[in-house]
């Protein structure tokens, strides 16, 4: 019998066209309606992801799979199988600049597909790619919103989504007839994460790294000074376990300034506490978002001043760099626009914003030839060369996504 975890052990993006119903299942599965953020969206692309975790859980007597402590069949006290983490994105773009920035943030991905249009709608078909191009081929395909059709219907649209994912990385995924809505057929579900979503194989001794996607000052407004509490990072963890007591650096930290000499600079800390949700945990392993508490002052980590660095043991952490030379895979048209734009080359001189990683930053083409590109960043960066950048272009009033790149210096 497994024992009870406090921490999700594998990351399952919830990925699919809009309004086909990715957070009312990921609402489904754990309870946690994760669309807060919408707002930033019209503002541009930053990394804000929504984390919401549930307990996979078996019935001994009836074998139902369900979330609960009790068979919802049969009343009997459910079996522990599991903790899992679902990561859901405010839009489409947010989600494609997610995917191809590589921040390895999902081991799984679960496409949902309402049953009542056709197969597919366009985002459905760059999902599929931007899996498709990261390799991520642990898939379950959800055909949402069956209450809405009837039987022939819902067995078109299976044809339809057959048809669509035939040579592709999904050609072999599971297809569940979901009700979202209706919380219908969620054990199906549960079952099929079982069977077609294992928990990669982590090495517990790779040097730590996580991602910080938020930062917080948790202190309310006129606390004494000798009450405040040092600045918390919630992030994910890459790779590796942090502890608490483990000294951490943070890259790239904090800009200074010496005389007439301005650069960035490493922030070192402790870790004090690690929290996954409202869970206090000692060790932290890959799955989920994590809490961080740290000793740094909080004036440094509030309002999210440190989404996008990295964290990791001192000495650990690739270089920080403030110009990057990148080969870049453009897409052939504009993610997400119904006009369907044709994706022109880079070009000297012009302004992109990029994602690596949780970090987001402007960034002008100093020289563009053919598909590399070196780009000085208004934001420096911490990044290995081999690291994926996701590249946007402002078209009109706001930024579009056109492709991805991998850093080559
Ligand atoms: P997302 O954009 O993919 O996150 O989609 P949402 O979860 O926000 O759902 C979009 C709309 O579809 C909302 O109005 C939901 O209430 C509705 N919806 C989601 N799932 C179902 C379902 O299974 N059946 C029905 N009838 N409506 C659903
Ligand atoms: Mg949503």
């Amino acid at each position: 019998k497994k024992k009870q975890a406090k921490q999700a052990e594998v990351n399952i993006g919830m990925v699919g066209h809009v309004d086909h119903g990715k957070t009312s299942l990921t609402k489904a599965l754990t309870g946690v309606w994760t669309d807060r953020h919408s707002e930033e969206l019209r503002r541009g692309i930053s990394i804000r992801l929504g984390y919401a975790d549930c307990e996979i859980r078996k019935c001994p007597q009836c074998g139902t799979y369900t979330t609960k402590p009790r068979c919802p069949n049969c009343l009997a006290e459910t079996e522990f199988l599991r903790r899992v983490s679902f990561v859901d994105s405010p839009g489409h773009e947010t989600l494609m600049a997610t995917m191809l920035s590589g921040a390895s943030l999902m081991d799984g991905a679960i496409l949902v597909i309402a049953a009542n249009e056709p197969c597919p709608q366009p985002q459905t078909k760059e999902h599929l790619m931007a899996l498709e191009i990261l390799g991520i081929d642990k898939i379950i395909i959800v055909q949402n919103k069956i209450d809405l059709v009837d039987e022939k219907q819902a067995e078109e649209n299976y044809e339809q989504i057959k048809e669509f994912v035939k040579g592709t990385i999904a050609e072999n995924a599971p297809i569940i007839p979901i009700s979202a809505h209706h919380e219908a057929n969620i054990d199906v579900l549960l079952k099929a994460i079982q069977d077609f979503i294992p928990t990669p194989k982590r090495d517990p001794d790779a040097t730590p790294r996580m991602y910080v996607a938020r930062s917080f000052d948790i202190n309310k407004p006129g606390t004494e000074i000798k009450d405040l509490k040092g600045g918390v990072l919630g992030g994910a963890i890459i790779q590796g376990v942090f502890k608490v007591g483990d000294e951490i650096e943070i890259r790239p930290g904090i800009k200074v300034t010496e005389g007439n000499k301005t650069f960035w600079k490493p922030l070192t800390t402790k870790i004090v506490s690690l929290a996954a949700g409202n869970t206090i945990l000692r060790k932290a392993h890959p799955g989920g978002l994590i809490g961080v508490g740290t000793t740094l002052d909080p004036y440094l980590t509030k309002s999210d001043a440190l989404t996008g660095s990295v964290v990791g043991l001192p000495g650990t952490l690739p270089p920080i760099r403030e110009k990057i030379t990148i080969r870049a895979n453009l897409l052939d048209r504009v993610v997400g626009t119904k006009e369907e734009l044709k994706i022109e080359p880079l070009r000297t001189g012009e302004v992109l914003m990029l994602n690596i990683g949780t970090a987001t930053t402007a960034g002008v083409i100093t020289s563009a030839r053919g598909d590399i590109a070196d780009i000085k960043l208004k934001l420096p960066i911490c990044a290995e060369i081999g690291d994926r950048v996701a590249i946007s272009r402002r078209v009109g009033s706001r930024w579009r996504l056109i492709g991805y790149g991998t850093i080559e210096g």
